[in-house]
């Protein structure tokens, strides 16, 4: 269930979306112009709006080139509403940072569908965000398998960032060689424990000039630096 704003004027349209946005699960307020949407958007949080292009005070581009520029609300994707015919200002919409649009008259099913698309994604991001582990300029995310240097990917093999996120995910702990391989083994590939070895040393590589960050511990294995 998510919580979703209506910015829109036509009263039929309103309530054809409330209804079937309700009756699949959302909670839904309605917002008739531009003005009174960025208004509920201050005072209440959203998951997500629906947004009308045309509107009797702005229009929808407008206010979603305020939302966008706005730190507090920034974060909310936007679903353009538009007519047929406007694929012109939809475009533009997209360009301002309206995340998806579907045009009137529209099926619902459609629209509920990529509305559920776009909640997932966000969810995701907001999920890789919570998860994402950063030391300087290394940047590990378990939810993209990616790891990024000072801002570029690294292309470390699937192998090496198990590696490196079972390693990074418990900082200062020593790892030995086999629980290594356990926890990025495959289960059929044949290897020994020197296995761990290359991977490290491919990994180290990758992951210049934060190779210090994965460090040796003699007689054991492993361990991520707990100092950073
Ligand atoms: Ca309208």
């Amino acid at each position: 269930m998510a919580r979703i704003l209506v910015v829109e004027d036509e009263p039929d349209i309103q309530q054809l979306l409330r209804y079937n946005l309700e009756r699949d699960g959302h909670q839904v307020a309605v917002a008739g112009t531009g003005d009174d949407g960025l208004h509920e958007l201050r005072r209440n949080a959203y998951d997500l709006v629906l947004l009308d292009l045309m509107l009797p005070d702005r229009d929808g581009l407008e206010v979603c080139k305020i939302i966008r520029g706005d730190t507090t609300l920034s974060a909310v994707p936007v679903i353009m509403v538009t007519a047929k015919g406007e694929e012109s200002d939809v475009v533009l919409g997209l360009g301002i940072g309206a995340d998806d649009y579907v045009t009137k008259p529209f099926r619902i099913k459609e629209l509920l569908a990529r509305i559920r698309v776009r909640l997932a994604r966000n969810g995701d991001e907001r999920e890789s965000e919570r998860r994402r582990i950063q030391v300087e300029g290394l940047v590990i995310d378990p939810v993209r398998h990616r790891v990024t240097i000072d801002g570029q990917v690294s292309a470390l093999t699937l192998t090496e960032f198990k590696l490196l996120y079972a390693l990074a995910a418990k900082a200062g702990v020593a790892f030995g060689r086999y629980d290594l391989l356990d926890r990025i083994g495959d289960g059929e590939t044949v290897v020994t424990d020197r296995t761990i070895d290359v991977h490290v040393r491919n990994l180290r590589r990758k992951i210049q000039p934060y190779d210090r960050l994965v460090e040796t511990v003699r007689g054991v294995g492993y361990r991520f630096s707990e100092e950073g």
